[in-house]
């Protein structure tokens, strides 16, 4: 359960007191403005803010005085073209502010996209929850042996039930002496920005987070592609569900042409016209590293 009956009833009654507004609105996002989205076991996603709409995107590349005269198909089309051609600066004026909470290894991976606003829960200020990610079965798995960045199979049996009873055990113990150390009964208690120390790096965290859709569109394109690790894969893949709403034309653009495209380099395009052409390329004689050509396969099939 990611949120307390408390935080629960503070977002519902955002959500019961409607406004109206000059300012540009998108009913897709309005559906999930403040609404908390479970990720893993104790983290979610939500909505606090955001600025902007498909139209918003359009506006700034014509640099118009309103909506415009165009036809809804003009602006899908456009939005099209720009994100084609990497013009990437109208997909700038859309903004939206999340709130995440998410484990701390997690969150490492997830600071270094470098273009957002970012403010943490303090762990100086604040007592941590007694809340750690403890991945479900079907996600406790054995090193890859193709990828040293990776995981390959199920971890089964006994294995798979110490690893667990590790992870839970482990997560328990270093919380119950983070609270005997700051605990003041009895002692002095030590400082929660000292304390915090021995805590590990599955315990949840919380931030709220500031990006364009220029460069969440960046953080998507790489961290809801299967290259990432599940655990922050999952988070992307929620957020694509929120983007989906809240820009339509902008997220299948996207879609098209950044998480369903690939990139060729030009020893690769050389390979593909030889091939178009009929001639038998192979490992050999096509030009390129063993890895290179594995994914150039990869690509293909
Ligand atoms: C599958 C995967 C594996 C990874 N493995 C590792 C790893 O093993 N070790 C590791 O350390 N990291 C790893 N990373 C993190 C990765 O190297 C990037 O730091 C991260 O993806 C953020 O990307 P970014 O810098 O493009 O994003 P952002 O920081 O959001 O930046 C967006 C763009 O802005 C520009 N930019 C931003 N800041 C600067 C700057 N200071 N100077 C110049 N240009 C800037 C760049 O063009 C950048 O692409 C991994 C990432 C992925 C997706």
């Amino acid at each position: 359960m990611p949120l307390s009956p408390e935080q629960q009833a503070e977002i519902d009654t955002l959500r019961a007191s409607p406004r109206s507004t000059l300012r540009t609105v998108s009913e897709g996002m309005e559906r999930h403005l403040y609404t908390a989205h479970p990720v893993l076991d104790h983290g979610f996603v939500r909505v606090v803010d955001y600025m902007g709409d498909d139209a918003a995107i359009t506006q700034a590349a014509r640099v118009s005085y309103g909506k415009g005269t165009r036809s809804v198909q003009n602006d899908e089309g456009l939005i099209r073209y720009l994100m084609r051609h990497w013009h990437s600066t109208p997909f700038e004026m859309c903004e939206v502010k999340l709130h995440v909470k998410l484990p701390v290894f997690v969150a490492r991976q997830w600071i270094r996209h470098r273009t957002a606003n970012v403010n943490e829960y303090s762990a100086r200020y604040s007592i941590l929850d007694r809340e750690f990610y403890i991945p479900a079965p079907e996600h406790v798995a054995a090193q890859s042996e193709v990828n040293n960045q990776g995981r390959g199979d199920t971890l089964q049996g006994d294995e798979a039930a110490r690893v667990l009873e590790i992870l839970k055990g482990d997560s328990m113990r270093a919380y119950d002496h983070y609270e005997q150390m700051i605990s003041q009964e009895g002692q002095q208690g030590l400082a929660r920005e000292l304390a915090r120390m021995n805590l590990p790096a599955n315990i949840y965290t919380q931030w709220y987070w500031k990006v364009d859709l220029h460069n969440l569109f960046h953080f998507l394109r790489l961290r809801a592609d299967a290259h990432a690790q599940y655990e922050i894969r999952v988070y992307a893949d929620a957020l694509c569900e929120i983007v989906k709403d809240w820009v339509p034309f902008a997220y299948k653009a996207f879609e098209d042409y950044r998480l369903g495209a690939v990139s060729l380099s030009a020893q690769m395009v050389d390979c593909l016209k030889r091939m178009l052409n009929g001639e038998a390329v192979t490992e050999e004689n096509c030009g390129m590293s063993k890895r290179e050509w594995r994914e150039f396969k990869g690509v293909l099939e």
